[in-house]
């Protein structure tokens, strides 16, 4: 029989994109053959990584399609969500993935992959494959918890029966008693009628039900009442292959995901080694959040006043936020990071204590693998979706409050609920920690998980 091979086409998005590298690594690692399609600007995300796999043996391919970004409207090299400037321009966006489909047929024309798995943002790839009678596996990114309340919230729309925007309303039909408020919900989400839901929002639903079925970044234990009602409830052929970081093993594959890291991970161990075990608070908020300048004040005036050592890594769109005299009286106590930390190396440390995160789901997964108990501080996406199944499903988060879906300048957590809730992850409860902990060692356990094919 000729060998499997797999085609794997991420959205350009660095939440996308790294863990679908990460399932390329893995089924290679099963003797597939995997092919990763990208844009040329994208392509360094994954060439290391690829050069890395080539040395042991396992071959990850690269295609490149050309993205038009100019010629829809954006900027030159405007290829990756990140660096759309304004949510106004997030349209232009997706018609430039849209037009990426001519160049891709031809690509599956050429290989003729066993299968494709691509992301539920690129939902034209379903009819692509269907031309060459190629099965489509969706790849969401995110947890069977998030589609869960999606799909309940646009079934019976319960954000029509409360009066205002902060009323919080449950959400119907799930096994936990889950609420949440209409600033909360992404904006996909919370569409009244039909008739006003966009013919791209419209596709994308409904591409992701066609198909062969849908692969999760997650595991079955996790989040078993939600796995069974997406399964058997909604009635979804789906398989749960993560937590697929922990397909990183060496030190190498650890620090350097997505970009090249703004730190020397050696000097990063380092600092890590000094200091006493579980006592660090690591804040990060992901490749895309971008934070107002008085939410930034806020934020390293609640981190100063939590007392905690901390490592805090600031994106270069807020490093001038950052408040004056803050790093020179915080020298002793923390390490700021301006650009892209090591972040699997530091999470895994045993000096790391906590993890203050925007609950974008690699992180949260991340987190969970260390058996790290979380702040939690939603943004936007589906991240509020994500706090509710830490906070009061597994119950190792502690939440900041936010309570409103903004991708760009987001604000309004206060510094006292952010000083509360470090001190409350960190000082922590012995009965919080102990159920952090039993995720811990996964690893061990994750052969269990490969069974994609
Ligand atoms: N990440 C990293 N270093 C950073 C910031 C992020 O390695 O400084 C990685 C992180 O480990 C995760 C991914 O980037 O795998 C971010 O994905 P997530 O879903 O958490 O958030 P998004 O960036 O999509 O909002």
């Amino acid at each position: 029989m000729d060998q499997l091979h797999f085609f794997f086409f991420p959205l350009m998005a660095h939440g996308h994109m790294i863990p679908t590298l990460d399932m390329a690594k893995l089924v290679v690692s099963r003797g597939v053959k995997a092919t990763i399609i990208t844009t040329p600007l994208n392509q360094s995300v994954f060439s290391k990584a690829i050069q890395r796999n080539k040395q042991e043996g396992n071959e990850i391919d690269i295609r490149l399609i050309k993205f038009q970004a100019v010629e829809n409207g954006l900027p030159e090299g405007c290829e990756r969500l990140d660096l759309v400037p304004t949510d106004e321009l997030l349209n232009n966006f997706t018609m430039a993935t849209i037009m990426m489909k001519e160049p891709f047929e031809q690509l599956l024309q050429e290989c003729r992959p066993s299968c494709l798995v691509s992301d539920m943002f690129l939902p034209w790839t379903y009819d692509s494959a269907a031309k060459f009678n190629i099965p489509r596996l969706v790849f969401h990114g995110t947890s069977y918890f998030a589609l869960c309340v999606t799909d309940s919230v646009t079934r019976y729309k319960p954000f029509m029966n409360v009066s205002s925007d902060s009323d919080a309303f449950v959400i119907p039909n799930l096994p936990h008693q889950i609420k949440l408020t209409r600033t909360q919900l992404t904006p996909f989400d919370r569409i009244e009628e039909e008739k006003d839901m966009s013919p791209m929002i419209k596709e994308l639903r409904e591409s992701g039900l066609k198909g062969y079925g849908v692969v999760f970044n997650s595991f079955y234990e996790l989040e078993p009442d939600y796995v069974e009602y997406y399964a058997n409830v909604l009635s979804r052929k789906t398989w749960a292959i993560g937590p697929l970081s922990l397909c990183n093993r060496d030190i190498e594959d650890k620090a350097e995901r997505g970009k090249n890291s703004s730190i020397d991970k050696h000097e990063c161990m380092k600092w890590l080694d000094s200091k006493k075990s579980s006592s660090i608070v690591y804040v990060c908020f992901g490749s895309v959040a971008i934070f107002t300048a008085s939410q930034m004040e806020e934020l390293a005036m609640g981190i100063e006043a939590s007392g905690q050592e901390f490592i805090w890594v600031v994106r270069p769109d807020n490093e001038e936020c950052l408040p004056e005299g803050f790093e020179e009286r915080t020298k002793e106590k923390g390490l700021i990071i301006r650009g892209w930390a090591p972040q699997l190396l530091i999470l895994d440390h045993e000096a790391v204590g906590a993890f203050v995160t925007h609950c974008g789901w690699n992180s949260t997964l991340e987190g969970i693998s260390a058996g790290l108990p979380m702040v939690t501080w939603p943004v936007f996406g589906e991240q509020f979706y994500n706090e509710k199944l830490v906070i009061e499903v597994l119950r190792t988060g502690v939440g900041v409050g936010s309570v409103q879906w903004k991708r760009i300048d987001s604000e309004g957590v206060k510094r006292e609920a952010i000083t509360e809730a470090i001190k409350k992850v960190i000082v922590g409860e012995e009965a919080e920690l102990k159920r952090t902990r039993k995720w811990q060692g996964r690893q061990l356990k994750q052969e269990a998980h490969l069974t994609l094919v």
